[in-house]
């Protein structure tokens, strides 16, 4: 406000101050018109009707008596009226007592005219023309001179006037020209120091926000006002001091957070690394250096090859980086055994991504779980399986033999209820018999016992093999087994004996379950560096919730056949992982199922 004020009170000035002038100047102009103008031509116009009345007189002394008269008559009212007009408009010293001489003069020449035409009207005398060289025309002169000088008198007032308004006019120019300067300077002086009290508190906050953007937020802007600007500053370091103070809490909360973590981190048994996206080792726990015998120095310009000489681990990460997550890897193929000290352990190894803001990878936490003492516990376990059902074994034969011995002799002297107890013990010794070689070998594989003769196989030979031995039954049963391995099938690297062994175990479960006139179909075609195994039949299926479970030992579906142990599919799956594969169940109850099993092709 108090800028647009100067400025419109220096614009009120400088144009008051033209109007001024142009008032005196147009006084002035008035002046000259009305005072002297009037008077100017009064004078000119008296000069020419006397002048006119001159010509009447002379007219008559030449003997146009009536004409002269009646022309000076006419110019002699002409002549009253602008006496009149002179004697209304008398403004100037001195104009006054000429405008009287001139009245007088001219009644004086009135008269000796009126003297002149008398005397023509009584006939007393002629007409002289000395009378008018010595008594008209000097009076003529005398009156005409003094309008003269009446005009001169105004044409020199008239011309002083006009002097005068050419001086207010140019005093005009010039003092208007002066007062717009020195106001065009107050206004560009004061517009300066108006930009400088604007601008300089921006200059102000722009060098505040740069120093916060820095991390001071110290920083304070002076309060030198009680405007708006300064009421922005006030709102400007209150901002900078809460800035401040969040600054402070949260340095305070990430520090807690990142020793919380630290000690966490320190604290668990279980080894951790942190990886980058590149495999290089971005953060690593005590328990991880004690394991991996990493000194503290080591750490950071670590691959993960550098590390872990089992490829599997950086497999794994190198998968989870590719997936976004941890590839579906079963425990038992997720072991990674370390050397310690004079011996070695094993640790199940697991991966999680760290995801940023973004959602987008920024690393890969690896987590090692000491699995020696559980594998130790496994081991001893499977040990005393295997040694119990080895003891059981001598004994269960024994046994055996007997029943079979008193079944084939001494049966036929002994009463029906008897022969079918006999009977019953048979059976049952002979599923204890399976029950306990099904454990041995179990657990023999399980404790690594198994050594596996690896030798190029070809499938058709395998399929043949198995067809031959289930001949008898298939045909007892009515059920149609047939293979149908793909043309141009390559040879599997696999211990046959083996491999014929799962065969078999799948091919006997089908029989088991197909009904009178079923089909058992033994399916191979390659997939990649693998040949798929299937035994495919149409028997009853298996229900979703056990699809995954029947490979764990003692699973039986409920309403399964009487007979089995439970334990055929995990020697399977043992078999077929020592071989390096998979095995898996398709099915759906009624649809029959398709056990499928891998092999990798013999190169
Ligand atoms: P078992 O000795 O009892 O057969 P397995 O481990 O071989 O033990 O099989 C586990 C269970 O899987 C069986 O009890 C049975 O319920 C189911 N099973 C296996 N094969 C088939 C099949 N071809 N059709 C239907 N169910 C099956």
């Amino acid at each position: 406000m108090v800028g647009y004020g100067v400025a419109f009170a220096l614009m009120g000035l400088v144009v008051a101050w033209a109007v001024v002038n142009l008032v005196s100047l147009g006084k002035a102009t008035d002046a000259i018109l009305s005072e002297n103008y009037r008077s100017i031509l009064a004078a000119e116009n008296m000069v020419d009707a006397l002048e006119r009345q001159d010509s009447g007189i002379l007219l008559m002394f030449l003997g146009n008596t009536e004409k002269g008269i009646a022309q000076f008559r006419e110019n002699e009212a002409v002549f009253f009226e602008w006496l009149a007009r002179a004697k209304d408009n008398i403004t100037i010293e001195g104009e006054a007592e000429l405008v009287h001489s001139i009245e007088a003069d001219f009644a004086t020449y009135r008269r000796k005219f009126s003297a002149l035409t008398d005397l023509r009207g009584q006939d007393k005398m002629p007409l002289r023309s000395s009378y008018y060289q010595e008594t008209i025309y000097p009076l003529f002169a005398k009156v005409r001179a003094a309008c003269i000088d009446l005009r001169n008198l105004n044409e020199e007032t008239m011309y002083a006037a006009s002097v005068r308004a050419g001086s207010v006019a140019r005093r005009a120019i010039w003092s208007t020209a002066l007062v717009a300067a020195s106001a065009l300077i107050v206004a560009l002086m004061f517009s300066l120091i108006l930009a400088e009290r604007i601008v300089g508190p921006i200059r102000r906050f722009m060098e505040a926000s740069r120093k916060i953007s820095e991390g001071d937020y110290t920083v304070q802007v002076p309060v030198e006002t009680g405007d708006e600007l300064g009421r922005l500053a006030g709102e400007f370091n209150q901002m900078a001091n809460q800035l401040g103070q969040y600054h402070e809490i949260n340095i305070e909360q990430i520090i807690a957070e990142k020793n919380k973590g630290r000690a966490i981190l320190s604290s668990i048994e279980d080894g951790l690394m942190v990886f980058d996206t590149k495999l290089k080792v971005t953060g690593i726990n005590p328990a991880a250096r004690r394991l991996l015998d990493l000194g503290f120095a080591e750490s950071g310009p670590l691959h993960c090859e550098d590390i872990f000489p089992d490829q599997n681990v950086c497999d794994l990460i190198r998968k989870t980086i590719e997936n976004g997550t941890q590839p579906g890897v079963p425990d038992e193929q997720r072991i990674v055994t370390l050397p310690n000290g004079e011996g070695s352990r094993h640790y199940l190894f697991s991966v999680t991504a760290i995801r940023g803001r973004e959602r987008n990878l920024s690393g890969i936490v690896l987590l090692l779980r000491d699995v020696t003492r559980l594998k130790e516990v496994e081991r001893l376990k499977s040990e005393f399986v295997m040694a119990a059902s080895h003891e059981l074994r001598t004994p269960l034969t024994g046994l055996s033999m007997s029943v079979d011995l008193l079944l084939e002799h001494a049966a036929q002297g002994l009463p029906e209820k008897d022969r079918d107890l006999l009977q019953t013990a048979h059976e049952e010794v002979d599923r204890m018999k399976a029950l306990v070689n099904d454990l041995l070998d179990l657990s023999k594989i399980e404790a690594g016992r198994i050594e596996l003769e690896f030798e190029s196989v070809p499938v058709p030979t395998l399929f043949d093999h198995a067809r031959a031995i289930f001949k008898s039954q298939m045909d007892m049963k009515q059920v149609a087994l047939t293979a149908e391995p793909a043309a141009d099938l390559p040879s599997v690297r696999a211990d046959a004996n083996k491999i014929t062994w799962v065969l078999t175990n799948l091919i006997s479960n089908s029989l088991r379950y197909v009904s009178k006139g079923g089909h058992i179909r033994l399916t191979a075609h390659r997939v990649g560096p693998h040949v798929h195994l299937s035994v495919r039949d149409d028997g009853p299926g298996i229900s979703p919730e056990y699809q995954s479970r029947i490979f764990q030992k003692f699973v039986r579906v409920k309403e399964a056949e009487a007979g089995g142990t439970g334990l055929g599919l995990a020697i399977c799956k043992e078999i077929v992982r020592a071989h390096g594969g998979a095995i898996w169940v398709e099915s759906s109850p009624g649809q029959g199922s398709t056990f499928t099993f891998t092999l990798a092709v013999y190169s």
